[in-house]
């Protein structure tokens, strides 16, 4: 083990940054490390192996969490908070080295990364906050002597399964808050990212150590789908938590609903925004290249659809494909690259593909498609985003290809555009740029956008952790991060007290 770590050393720069980078957050590499290694999209090369767990390991750690749950659910919600405080705490310390492992696995820039990690430092401050605010309600009773209140209790254990784009933050969104709840957790992250997986689940078990927490509470699970599979099936998972694609949503659905276990799904999306006569276009035109080119098009919450009004549309095009021009694509590491690689070959191939339907279909590409840096990086996979006009709603336009291409669609009908928007099965995030309120207040109203967020002049990504984040339709339906996303971890009791003497019953029923 320690002979596979010493040979990725001496072979691969990017592999020492990234040890360097574990050691710092306190992973001892002996314990975590193996044969299983996953190369960088950015330049192909390995990074540091970790070991695979087998399903006894996988039933073990499930074992854990559940045995360690009621001393957790027994603990004062406001003491579980001040562990998940701590947490927060370190992972701040370790942000650029949490940010050095998430550039390395996912290829996102610095800055991406860095703000990846800083989405898991608001959630813990929020979960904080959160677990002295775990509030009920108390309704008035219908019969005299009586008080009717809702209390809100721990599920049990939270299997978590992350999706590779978002690798650490969307843990961290469940994690913060089911573990102020009372809830333990299993976390299954994605196969190419174990390395960030490790490091945070080494913070997280520090500050359960300094804070005395019982050890179990948190599980990481290094397996891969099929791992993943044997959690979601365990019954002592009472709530699986799972963000990726629709296909992995429709097989853990059924699993899991067979059980009568919970889910709470984060699925793909298919994200459009809508420019306006009125639109300040040159905010549009900064909105709409973030959102679509951003994270080279591999958010949840990419913008994929354009749907720009017939008046404004030449304008805007124009604008939009010359920025696209001169986005730096590129190693994400080097200064002024915005746009780094796709994680590997298969969303390439899945790229290409979709281009060569949507050409198929009427669209023109208008910019970018192409494969960049193939001889500097063979075995990395870099493309310049693409924008294809697409004449009209196609069966390829309905489909989220995970890689940077934007379909545009002109339109001139508010109504007709807003349904055009909605025929998606997808119902993630959505936006509109306009200056007329009137426009706006109708897409956010309920005959508006069908998605589970809409925005009035801002991009389709880059969502806070304050609002409830989740989707319609085949996105899912579940609602992460804040508002009220934390009752998904806690199931309400509704309780009578009577204090009357008397045995009224309710709806004036007479018994004895
Ligand atoms: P993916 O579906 O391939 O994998 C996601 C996770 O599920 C991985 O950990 C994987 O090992 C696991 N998995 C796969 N099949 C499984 C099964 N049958 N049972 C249990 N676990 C299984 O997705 P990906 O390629 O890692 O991520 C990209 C997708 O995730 C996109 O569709 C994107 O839109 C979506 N996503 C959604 C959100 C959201 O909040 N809605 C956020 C991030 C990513």
């Amino acid at each position: 083990m320690t002979e596979t770590l010493t040979r990725t050393s001496s072979a691969s720069p990017l592999a020492d940054d990234v040890r360097a980078a574990l050691e710092a957050c306190g992973v001892d590499l002996t314990a975590v490390g193996g044969d299983s290694t996953v190369a960088s999209p950015i330049t192909g090369e390995p990074l540091v192996g970790t070991r695979l767990d087998s399903t006894d390991a996988i039933d073990a750690a499930v074992g854990r969490a559940a045995a360690a749950f009621p001393a957790w659910r027994d603990t004062p919600a406001p003491l579980r908070g001040q562990v998940v405080k701590r947490w927060g705490e370190l992972l701040t310390e370790h942000k650029q080295h949490l940010a050095t492992l998430v550039t390395a696995e996912v290829g996102k820039t610095p800055s991406e990364a860095l703000g990846e990690v800083q989405e898991m430092i608001d959630i813990a401050d929020l979960a904080v906050g959160q677990s002295r605010q775990l509030f009920g309600k108390t309704m008035p009773s219908e019969r005299p002597g009586h008080r009717l209140q809702e209390v809100w209790h721990p599920l049990g254990v939270v299997g978590v399964i992350s999706a590779f784009n978002f690798p650490v933050a969307v843990y961290a969104w469940n994690t913060a808050l089911a573990l102020v709840c009372g809830d333990t957790v299993v976390w299954k992250p994605a196969d190419v990212t174990r390395l960030s997986a490790i490091a945070v689940d080494a913070l997280l078990a520090r500050a359960v150590a300094e804070s005395g927490a019982p050890e179990g509470i948190h599980q990481l699970l290094l397996t891969d789908a099929d791992g993943s599979k044997r959690m979601v099936a365990d019954r002592r998972v009472a709530l699986v938590s799972a963000t990726g694609s629709v296909r992995m949503g429709r097989e853990v659905g059924p699993v899991v609903a067979e059980r009568f276990g919970r889910t709470l799904l984060e699925l793909g999306g298919n994200n459009g925004a809508i420019i306006a006569p009125s639109a300040d276009l040159d905010l549009a035109l900064r909105g709409v290249v973030f959102a679509a080119a951003g994270t080279a098009g591999q958010r949840c919450t990419t913008l994929r659809r354009l749907f720009v009004h017939s008046s404004v549309a030449d304008q805007l095009t124009k604008r939009v494909v010359a920025a696209y021009e001169t986005l730096a694509v590129g190693d994400p590491r080097t200064e002024g690259v915005l746009v780094g690689p796709l994680v590997n070959r298969r969303s390439f191939e899945a790229q290409q593909a979709a281009l060569a339907a949507a050409q198929e279909q009427g669209g023109t590409v208008l910019v970018g498609g192409d494969r960049e840096l193939a001889d500097e990086h063979p075995d990395a996979y870099y493309v310049r985003p693409a924008v294809v006009s697409m004449p009209s709603q196609t069966p390829i336009v309905h489909e989220e290809t995970f890689a940077p291409i934007l379909y545009v669609m002109t339109y001139d009908d508010l109504d007709v555009v807003v349904a055009e928007h909605n025929a998606v099965p997808q119902g993630l995030s959505s936006a509109i740029f306009t200056s007329d309120q009137a426009e706006a207040e109708r897409f956010l109203s309920a005959a508006g956008s069908d998605c589970g967020i809409a925005n009035v002049n801002i991009g389709t990504s880059g969502a806070e952790i304050g609002g409830a984040f989740g989707g319609e339709k085949e996105t899912g339906g579940g609602r992460e991060s804040g508002s009220d996303a934390w009752k998904a971890y806690m199931r309400p009791s509704t309780q009578t007290i009577n204090y009357s003497g008397q045995l009224p019953l309710a709806q004036g029923v007479t018994f004895i």
